[in-house]
């Protein structure tokens, strides 16, 4: 079968949303991001900001000084990734093999798919026509034989436009797409190669390899591939990144010496009940069962567990129920050899594809978080303690 990969590029996204709920902002130059004051920088410009020469990625106080009367907002990037998940949705009534690579673009491999349209085209036209009516946002299409030209042949034609590149036009539009459109060539590797005299992406994918390998390392071989319109990289579809929802989440210690001093467990216990808990909460979740694992010298192991009619993720209910557990126990004379704490029973507050679009936000906004970031990379599970 033919692989036909579908690419979507949302149309000037975060501003598009804005520009929709508050008719006001409609056919204004409209700027989203920044932080307090004039720090940060631009996410995304409307196309009437564009035309002052405002652009992603540009401090807010240069593009205040490009058009002191746009609009500047800071964004709702709950919002955005609420119609992130919308766009997913809509593109898995198309196939299921639908992968989100950051948040106003996504794969589709639509190879499945051809049998049930008429076209190529009517795909392209379904989506953008559904994603036009049910949520009142563009968006241009690129269809291609692979990743890598889909994306390229998306650039072709924005905002809204549908571009396909078929199979037997790879060679011809390679010959005639300059290095510089070139997703992934930076201005700097273009220089190099103009000096090597390679223009198109054609010249670049009949430049000898082992040339581009010396000059560039292994990244050399991407250049070679990338300039014949090779990608083999196959489409992640959104479900299978599912598998980050445990079933249920335990951690466990083995003490140092063994102990039936009840102070030193219930500290241990403390400890364990901040790690489950953190991990709980980091996937979104709460628990409904507390189990509580010991091991005796002897070596023989009981489990006690309880469980919550409404489901808790924070340290202190679960520790509460771990002591009140721990408690009744009558350890006599044994002597503790290991502790382990179990949630179980648990509930995920968001889909899972609300949660990678979440994640997928986090890392683009990682460098405005940056400072938190670190805080948390520092300190890791110290910062969080009881009552947080
Ligand atoms: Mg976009």
């Amino acid at each position: 079968m033919e692989r036909i990969i579908l690419h979507i590029d949302m149309d000037a996204f975060f501003a598009a949303i804005e520009q929709r709920d508050n008719p006001e902002l409609q056919g204004k130059p409209v700027v989203v991001g920044g932080s307090d004051g004039d720090k940060g920088v631009v996410s995304t410009a409307s196309y009437e900001a564009r035309k002052f020469g405002i652009h992603s990625a540009m401090p807010i106080y240069q593009a205040k000084k490009l058009c002191p009367d746009a609009k500047f907002i800071k964004g709702n990037y709950h919002k955005y990734a609420e119609e992130s998940v919308k766009i997913i949705n809509i593109c898995q009534t198309i196939t299921p093999i639908v992968e989100p690579v950051s948040v106003d673009e996504v794969f589709l491999d639509i190879s499945g798919s051809i049998p049930f349209f008429e076209s190529k085209i009517q795909i392209a036209e379904t989506l953008q026509n559904r994603i036009s009516q049910e949520l009142h946002l563009t968006c241009a299409v690129g269809i291609a034989p692979n990743k890598l030209l889909a994306k390229i042949a998306t650039e072709m034609n924005k905002p809204s436009g549908i571009t396909i590149i078929e199979k037997n036009m790879v060679t011809k539009f390679l010959d005639n797409l300059h290095i510089e459109k070139m997703f992934g060539i930076g201005e700097k590797t273009a220089i190099i190669l103009k000096n090597l005299g390679i223009y198109t992406s054609g010249d670049l994918g009949r430049f000898p390899e082992s040339i581009l390998v010396k000059r560039f390392g292994k990244f050399g071989k991407k250049l070679s591939y990338m300039g014949k319109g090779i990608d083999n990289s196959s489409i992640v579809p959104i479900s299978s990144n599912n598998r980050k929802r445990p079933k249920s989440i335990s951690n466990e210690i083995t003490l140092l010496e063994n102990t039936s001093d009840k102070e030193k467990i219930k500290k241990i216990l403390l400890q364990l009940t901040h790690k489950t808990s953190y991990r709980l909460r980091k996937k979104n979740s709460s628990a409904h069962t507390i189990t509580l694992k010991i091991k005796y010298d002897n070596l023989s192991v009981n489990t006690f567990n309880h469980t919550v009619e409404k489901a808790i993720s924070y340290d202190n209910d679960i520790y509460k129920i771990v002591i009140d557990l721990f408690d009744k126990i009558n350890i006599g004379f044994r002597k503790i050899r290991l502790l382990g704490v179990r949630l179980s029973n648990l509930e995920y507050k968001d889909d899972p594809i609300q949660l990678e679009i979440f994640s997928i936000y986090r890392k683009k906004f990682a460098r405005v978080s940056k400072a938190v970031d670190k805080l948390k990379e520092k300190f890791g599970e110290e910062i969080i303690n009881i009552g947080e």
